[in-house]
């Protein structure tokens, strides 16, 4: 199309007075009409909301209106006038209209009547171009913004932790090893063993489960870091809260206590929550509307509220009250056991009503970098739990003490050999220090209202599923 008007883009055209000359590109949603009017809804992408093009057939060949199908992209310029039907204030009188790419309405997928999300997972090539989508990706863009911008204004220094690692110290799920050793013809040594001296890295690796060791290292350096990057656990969990390739922020902040560490925890949500119903209320308009008419209610009852914090202890106390209530859970749960979803749940949903960040857990549930209690028995950790999510953050304080971390890693028989880097920050000038680790998917569950993880990342990794 020759033209010297610049292309505006659809969100930003909606606010626009009447009168102008425009350019808009975009997708064909719809059309409908009859012989003398068509009516086609256009979108970009850039908002949820289509402009109306009314095209006079006269004006047009039939060839050309004929190729104005669902999916196709058009390039239309026209003049920007009121409009009475549309549901906007204003709708473009198309002068000129360009296909730029058909779509044939027999072989687009999205033209079929099924859209549940489990067929749309099936072609999540073509998925962002429906309305759920749209909404999805770009509330997940909006919170990626946030985040960062959270912490920048707090002056946290983003860090970037590696992906490659030589470290399973967490053990906080299965690992996807990383390998070019010819899978055919894998080399041994004399034991008999797999030779990892002659891998790629000379060792043994794999992907990472969590930044959070080498954030520590960050830490104990500039202060407060938080690192925003995909995390990889091989964990055979096909439940709606789990895949096998996320995205976890994980801040760590040197002279933080536990105190401190839920604070800025209750604080980064409630902001991210608030973020999202600032800039992101059409989509959350759209979601709230077609799949969820308690979500923005349930967005704005997180933010007035104080968190309830409890230790572990009397949560265990208040599930076996309801236990001989006569509530019945799948799972049975005693001290020193770690909580299943449903027990979270009872707690966020039914007993307290609102967020719960649960402390002071059995040492043997937790990792060993925990800060052990006077009592010997819990350590500082703290898991937020949120409404219809459970588990959203993990955190904890950081043992501190050369003596007593060294202590629990023989007492667990870890194998020091890779966690010397790790240990140094405990003998060179050692610090309180405090972290915890946000799933941003978990996240995009709650402020979405989706139902199951793979349907706020767009391309879901999980067990027997890795396709696009
Ligand atoms: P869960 O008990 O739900 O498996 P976890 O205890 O393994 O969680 P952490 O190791 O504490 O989780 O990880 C920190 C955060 O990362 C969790 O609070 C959660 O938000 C997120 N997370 C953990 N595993 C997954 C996963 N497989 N898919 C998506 N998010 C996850
Ligand atoms: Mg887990």
């Amino acid at each position: 199309m020759e033209t010297t008007v610049k292309r505006t883009k659809i969100k930003a055209l909606l606010a626009m007075a009447p009168g102008a000359q425009v350019l808009v590109k975009g997708w064909v949603r719809t059309k409908r009409g009859n012989k003398q009017v068509k009516f086609i809804a256009l979108n970009d992408g850039s908002t949820i909301n289509n402009v109306q093009i009314v095209a006079e057939a006269e004006q047009f060949s039939e060839e050309l209106l004929k190729n104005v199908t669902t999916g196709a992209s058009l390039a239309v310029r026209g003049l920007l006038v009121p409009s009475i039907g549309s549901g906007q204030a204003v709708e473009i009188k198309a002068e000129e209209i360009e296909v730029l790419g058909e779509c044939d309405p027999m072989r687009y997928p999205l033209q079929k009547k099924d859209t549940t999300m489990e067929y749309l997972r099936t072609i999540a090539h073509l998925r962002p171009r429906t309305n759920t989508f749209g909404a999805v990706l770009r509330i997940r863009h909006a919170m990626a913004f946030a985040i960062h911008k959270f912490f920048n204004d707090k002056g946290f220094v983003y860090l970037h932790t590696p992906l490659i690692t030589e470290s399973d110290a967490e053990g906080a799920g299965d690992m996807f090893q990383v390998t070019t050793l010819d899978l055919k013809n894998i080399p041994l040594d004399k034991k008999g063993n797999v030779d990892f001296s002659r891998d790629f890295f000379g060792k043994k690796t794999s992907l990472t489960v969590s930044g959070q060791l080498e954030g520590e290292l960050g830490a104990t350096a500039v202060g407060e870091i938080y690192t925003f990057g995909p995390t990889f656990r091989a964990e055979n969990s096909n439940t709606p809260r789990h895949l096998a390739e996320f995205w976890m922020i994980e801040p760590e902040m040197a002279f933080y206590d536990i105190q401190d560490n839920m604070d800025l925890a209750e604080e980064f949500v409630k902001y991210l929550v608030q973020y999202a119903l600032d800039n992101c209320m059409d989509d959350l308009q759209f979601l709230n509307s077609k799949y969820d008419e308690g979500l923005i209610d349930r967005l704005r009852s997180v933010l007035g509220i104080e968190f309830e914090r409890v230790t572990y202890t009397r949560a265990v106390e208040i599930l076996e009250a309801a236990v001989a209530g006569g509530h019945k859970f799948e799972f049975p749960v005693h001290w020193g056991t770690d909580f299943q979803s449903e027990h979270e749940r009872y707690l966020v949903e039914k007993f307290f009503n609102k967020p719960v960040i649960l402390t002071d857990f059995p040492k043997d549930i937790k990792a060993f970098y925990m800060k052990q209690n006077e009592d010997g028995r819990t350590v500082r950790g703290m898991d937020v739990l949120f409404p219809k999510i459970g588990e959203i953050i993990g955190g904890s304080e950081r043992e501190a003490s050369l003596e007593k971390l060294e202590q629990r890693i023989s007492e667990l028989g870890m194998s020091r050999k890779n966690l010397e880097w790790y240990i140094d920050t405990r003998r060179f000038g050692t610090v309180p220090h405090s972290g915890f680790g946000l799933g941003f998917e978990r996240l995009l569950l709650f402020v979405t209202g989706m139902q199951n993880i793979r349907d706020v990342i767009p391309f879901p990794r999980t067990p027997k599923n890795a396709e696009f």
